[in-house]
């Protein structure tokens, strides 16, 4: 089957056609065969199209919606421009798999999206405000331009971790709060942690319910996992992905009672300061430089820049306590596994945050961790080392494509 994957941000489409089905999936063999990013939706937008094994095609077009730019998309797909092999028609694309931000309790499993599904994933946008809605037109967009004949499923961020028990999602607030708004505990990135767990069951060669580990999805954002027996036990972000690690801008765990000090001592408002613990904090605003991990890293070497080198230490030291944390609280692991745009990248940060976790029993294989470089997996500790260390690529859109041909069969599954 050709399932077209959909990730719809605020201004942005990300898309990839992946070719998969049943038997596939079984063998591994299910492989992408083409990918977009289109950013910038609403005025010109910027578009990078590429076939896989070919060149990236960039170029720039106005693009007023989401539906324009999923009508594009789709025009370019079955364009004899990019010369998909097989796609011709909008008939060639058999179904299409959407990223769902926020899931709520509604739904702890991948869905064939309906009518009813749309309801309940827009109850969900109070919990989400700044996603759903953007999945949502990808969603509506997708089901006008394809039609009624083209199954379409949703997978939620939050479905990943529904297993997590209670003494993991409650906040210690009044237990009334909780069950008048469903404050709690969601945690995100869960398809980029169940894909992660996926390869490690397959690299360990061992049964769904013998891993035990712990995944770190580091990238502009960042959250950790704690993996028990194969079900999520407990993720570092919460009621919203501001919660946890450090992040690109996000700062993560802090004192609430900040909000309330900055609204006095600064006048801002409610969004003003969101603003700031979302875009203006984590490694920018410790840095006051940059974001982007590389930078900071050149920044740190180059000029040996104080504040690079803190704002590195804390996101090293954070991601470190969890790890601490995790270890105590599923009674030990088996291994930590680093993921997403950093810790698939900087063996210097897998250094960091592995240095001090000797404690534990974690030996680092210093030329095994240099040797992994983008887009490959791998072992990185010694092999005696009583808690090991992997590098695995994340790959949430094969994760969505598979669920979606699940879905479709009729046989879903949690991982
Ligand atoms: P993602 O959101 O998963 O795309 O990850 C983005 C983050 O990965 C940014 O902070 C990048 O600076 C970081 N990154 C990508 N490549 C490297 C690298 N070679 N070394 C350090 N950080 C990297």
């Amino acid at each position: 089957m050709n399932i077209l994957v959909i990730n719809c941000g605020s201004s942005s489409v990300k898309f990839q056609i992946i070719k998969t089905d049943l038997e596939l999936i079984e063998k591994n063999q299910d492989k992408r065969i083409a990918s977009g990013y289109l950013e910038r939706i609403g005025s010109q937008a910027l578009i990078t199209l590429q076939v896989e094994g070919q060149p990236k095609i960039k170029q720039a077009i106005p693009l007023r919606d989401h539906r324009s730019a999923l009508d594009f998309i789709l025009r370019w797909i079955i364009s004899p421009e990019s010369k998909l092999n097989g796609i011709n028609s909008l008939a060639d694309i058999h179904a299409v798999g959407h990223r769902v931000v926020h899931g709520a309790e509604k739904f702890t499993m991948s869905t064939l999206i309906n009518d009813e599904v749309i309801e309940g994933i827009e109850d969900c946008i109070e919990l989400a405000p700044l996603h759903n809605p953007a999945n949502l037109k990808g969603i509506n967009a997708a089901r006008e331009l394809l039609g009624p004949g083209v199954p379409q499923v949703a997978v939620f961020d939050t479905a990943f971790h529904s297993t997590m028990p209670e003494t993991s999602y409650l906040y210690a607030i009044p237990y009334q709060l909780y069950r008048r708004h469903k404050i709690r505990k969601y945690g995100f990135h869960g398809t980029s942690h169940r894909y992660i767990a996926y390869r490690y069951r397959q690299l360990a060669n061992i049964e769904r319910e013998k891993v035990n580990i712990i995944t770190l999805h580091l990238g502009n954002g960042c959250s950790a996992c704690a993996i028990k027996n194969g079900d999520s036990f407990d993720t570092s972000m919460g009621l919203t992905p501001l919660e946890g690690l450090v992040m690109g801008t996000r700062g993560g765990d802090m004192d609430p009672a900040i909000i309330e000090f900055l609204h006095h001592k600064e006048g801002m408002t409610m969004n003003e300061i969101y603003a700031i613990l979302n875009k203006q904090s984590g490694l920018l605003g410790l840095s006051g430089l940059t974001n982007d991990m590389r930078d900071l890293l050149a920044e740190e070497k180059e000029h040996e820049d104080r504040r690079a080198r803190l704002a590195v230490d804390i996101f090293c030291g954070r991601a470190r306590k969890y790890i601490g944390a995790y270890l105590a609280g599923m009674q030990g692991a088996d291994a930590i596994v680093f993921a997403g745009g950093i810790g698939e990248n900087s063996s210097e940060i897998r250094k960091r945050i592995c240095k001090g976790l000797e404690f534990f029993g974690l030996e680092l294989d210093e030329k095994a961790n240099n040797k992994i470089v983008a887009g490959k997996e791998g072992l990185i500790t010694k092999p005696e080392s009583k808690l090991k260390a992997y590098v695995i690529p994340t790959n949430e859109e094969l994760l969505i494509a598979r669920d979606t041909v699940r879905c479709v069969k009729n046989v879903p599954r949690r991982w």
